[in-house]
Parts: C-alpha cells; structure tokens; sequence
C-alpha cells in the first residue's frame, strides 16, 4: 500500500515538513510520529485500522487554515492529511450536484462549479488552502451565510471513515430523505471526532446575477443592526453579504493592505455589503433606493456603492485583509461568538471597555457577519500568560444570552475550557455519549471539543 508516508529520519529529526505542524491559531503542540498523505478512502481505512488496533492517537488534518487549533498534532500522533484526496470526481450538470474528495480545496470546488455552469456558495477568505472535508467538520459558514446558509445546507452526503477503520458511505444527493437518522448531521461540526470525512455530495446552487457592492459609515452599532434588518426587508434574498468592522478593524487593513480609503468620512463603524439579483436583474436601484431611506432615517451617515466589479473588489479587500491583521497582532486570540442581534451592542461595548481598561496597550477589533448573529473579536498582540484572562472577559460577555463561543470556527483545543458556557450540562453529556459510542478508544483527535 503506498500511503504517501512520510516516516520520521532516525537522527532524531522528525523528517515532517514543518507546515504540518500548526493551523492558523498559532497553537504548538509537538512532533507527530509520521504523516500519512493518503490517495483514497481505502488508504485512509487501512491506516485508522491499524491505528485503532495498537492504540495510536490520530490528527485529522485538511488545508490547516482552521483557528481552533483542532489539527495541531500532538507528540507521537500519526498524522492524516488529505490534501492528496482532492479530485472533483463527478458534476451533475443537470441537477446541480458536485461528487469531491474531501482534500479539494474550496476554490477548486467553487470553480468547477462555477465550470459546470453552477455556483457553490460556501466563500471564505481561506478559499485558496482550506478543504472542503474540513469546513465540513468545522460546518464553516463565511460571507454568504445569510443567503445560503452554511456547510450543512451545502453537504447532502459524505463518506466517512470510522474510528475501527469501517466505512460507511451515505453520499446521497437527494435533498429531501426522511428514511430515519440522517447521518452527515452527526458529522458535519463535529471536528474529526467521530470519523474523517472522505468524500462528500456538494448541493450547488443557481448561478446568481450581477453583484453590486456597498460601504457605508455609521454613527452607532444600533444602526448597524436595524440597517441589517431594514436591508433584508427591502432585498429580501438580494441581500447577499453583510459585514460590519469597527473603525479601528478599518484603519488597521488599510494600513496593512495599502488600499485605498472607500469612504473619507470618519465613523465609529462601517459595513461592506452585496446585493445579488437573479440573472439579468439588476438590483442596483433597490439598493440605492434602500441606502437612501436608511440616510435619511440616520442609520448611515454615508456610503458609496461601487461603480463596478473591480471597485467592489477593492472594499472587499479592506474586509479580507484578516491574513495580514492576524500577522500584525500575533500572538493574538481570535474569538468568533454568536449572539442574538438585540445583545450586540452590549456585548461589544462591555467587551471593547473591559479589555481596553484591563489591556490598554493591546488592539482590540470588533467585525463580523452580522446577518448570521456571529461576531468576530481579534485581540493582540498578548503574552500567552495572559490569554487565559482574554478569554475570561470576553466568554465571561457569553453566560446566559442564548449565545455560542463558535459560530463557525470551531471547538478544536483553544475553546474547550470554555465550552460549558454555552453548552448545557446535559449536551456535553450527549457528545460524549456519541464520542464513547463511536470512538471508544478515543482514537481520533482525541481532546478535542472535550476531554
Ligand atoms: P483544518 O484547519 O485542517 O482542520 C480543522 C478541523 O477539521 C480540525 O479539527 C481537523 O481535525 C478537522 N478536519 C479537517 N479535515 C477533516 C476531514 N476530512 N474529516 C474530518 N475532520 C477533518 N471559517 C469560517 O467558517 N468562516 C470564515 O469566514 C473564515 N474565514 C477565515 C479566514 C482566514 C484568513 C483564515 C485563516 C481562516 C478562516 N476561517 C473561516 C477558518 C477556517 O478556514 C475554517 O475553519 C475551515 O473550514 C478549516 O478548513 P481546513 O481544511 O483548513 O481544516
């Protein structure tokens, strides 16, 4: 069998490119005993066989851009990454229906879609490393959320691979199937805990018309929530991104990013967003017609709406520049919590107030995909005596406000201490029911989510 392994040199020297050694959360873990870069689900089966046989610990790897740490190996892991998993093995063309390999990235999914006259609407900035097995287990979500929902309205099956080396293939493509338990939902979030993902039947989408992109400035976070709302009134499904940034979040990208300023006037918050017609419509009227009566009514004290594609490309990257501002503060901590829209005033005004006093010298960003409850805070550069304490304040903002402490990043090992913040006694029961039963040797990522 030829697993694409790369085995440890017996200098000591783990012989393990070091890219394979961290995600993008900066977490450090150890020196894993081999990587595995398996070819197929075959190989992947046989590996976490032998795995569960003689007790070795597996760490699922995909495209390494999550921020939970959840693919960080540990000492003597056998590490499995898929990237060599990456063919688009068949393009439904008439249904709109995608057969992958989890190890494809999602720019490879999202443009043989967009080959086959279709369109995948899971977008993220990571699009160009991250796969599409793994934001299947972190269910990620990313800028189109509030339009198509996130990887669990995209995924209609998968093939997985389990802890005793089983495989079960349930790569449906039908969109409705009531024939009891639907299993991609035990796996879809579930971070390589239950089983690696291996293959997996895309839902794509329709493609969209024109998209006509927006900036806007405005006075206060209220406003932020009741344009949101207003916006989705008058736009309906139209409405296909909406991103809010604090003004510090806006100065630090441009600083970082050299791109040009898109508004000259000065405001505490500013939202980027699109709106998508169908083919052939254009929505630029309603939208303007919508930005008009929000200025008029003071939500937004002023925007600009791109002239063209590439103008809106240029606004889009005041908000992608996430790699350099992640590169600016390390070592930093990345929160990605949810709330409902009525909390998020005062979630980010108590948080901003208390990390500010308790943390002057670090910078503190509030952004977000708003339509879909999640808020994103960056905080850094911190000692990492201090992150604990970082956590506290912001979680601490969490306790009993229908809340979640991952919106769409993921549990992996960063937030596990702070999960029972927004997870009942009894649900962390329940995983752990589903772990035990799936897993019983705790062979793949263990401690992750949980202990
Ligand atoms: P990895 O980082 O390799 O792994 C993540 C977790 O999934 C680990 O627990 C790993 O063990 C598990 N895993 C990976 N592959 C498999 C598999 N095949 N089977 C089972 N388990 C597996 N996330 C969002 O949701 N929205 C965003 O908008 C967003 N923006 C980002 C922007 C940037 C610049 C960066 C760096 C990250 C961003 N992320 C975002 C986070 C990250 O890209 C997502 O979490 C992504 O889904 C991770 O995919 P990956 O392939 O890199 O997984």
């Amino acid at each position: 069998m030829d697993a694409g392994t790369d085995k440890p040199a017996a200098s000591g020297e783990t012989g393990i490119d070091p890219r394979y050694l961290h995600d993008w959360s900066g977490l450090e873990r150890g020196t894993p005993r081999v990587l595995h870069r398996p070819r197929s689900t075959e190989e992947v089966a046989a590996i976490v066989a032998a795995c569960d046989r003689d007790g070795s610990k597996i760490t699922v790897q995909g495209g390494l851009t999550g921020l939970a740490g959840g693919a960080v190996p540990a000492d003597g892991d056998v590490v499995i990454n898929l990237e060599r998993m990456n063919a688009i093995e068949h393009v439904d063309s008439l249904e709109g229906i995608m057969q992958v390999q989890a190890g494809a990235t999602l720019q490879q999914v999202q443009l043989a879609a967009e080959a086959a006259g279709w369109y995948f609407p899971v977008d993220l900035g990571a699009r160009g490393s991250c796969q599409v097995g793994g934001n299947a287990s972190t269910n990620a979500g990313g800028i189109r959320v509030i339009r198509y929902g996130t990887m669990r309205d995209a995924v209609l099956g998968l093939e997985v691979v389990l802890a005793d080396g089983s495989v079960v293939t349930s790569l449906t493509r039908l969109v409705k199937n009531s024939a009891g338990l639907d299993p991609r939902f035990l796996f879809i979030g579930s971070e390589g805990t239950l089983g690696i993902i291996t293959r997996l039947t895309l839902r794509l989408q329709p493609k969209p018309g024109d998209t006509v992109t927006a900036f806007a400035a405005l006075p206060s976070l209220d406003g932020v929530t009741s344009l949101l709302r207003d916006l989705r009134r008058a736009l309906g499904p139209s409405l296909s991104a909406f991103e809010f940034m604090s003004t510090r979040f806006v100065d630090l990208s441009l600083r970082l990013t050299g791109v040009a300023r898109p508004l000259e006037t000065a405001a505490p918050w500013y939202v980027l967003l699109d709106a998508t017609g169908a083919p052939g419509a254009d929505v630029t009227p309603a939208l303007h017609q919508a930005l008009e009566h929000a200025m008029a009514d003071g939500l937004v004290a002023d925007c600009a709406v791109a002239a063209n594609g590439a103008q809106g490309q240029r606004f889009w990257r005041v908000r992608e520049g996430i790699p350099e501002i992640l590169t600016e503060l390390k070592p930093l901590i990345n929160f990605d919590v949810g709330l409902p829209w009525v909390e998020t005033r005062g979630f980010i005004e108590r948080a901003e107030a208390t990390l500010t006093a308790r943390f002057p010298e670090a910078t503190h960003l509030f952004f977000g995909h708003l339509g879909d409850n999640n808020i994103h805070v960056v905080s850094g550069p911190h000692r990492p005596v201090d992150f604990h304490a970082v956590d506290e304040i912001v979680y601490g903002e969490l306790h009993g406000r229908r809340a979640t402490i991952s919106a769409e990043h993921g549990i992996g090992f960063i937030k596990k201490p702070f999960l029972h913040v927004t997870r009942s006694p009894e649900e962390i029961a329940l995983l752990r029911r589903l772990k035990t039963a799936l897993d019983l040797n705790a062979t793949l990522n263990p401690g992750r989510v949980f202990d």
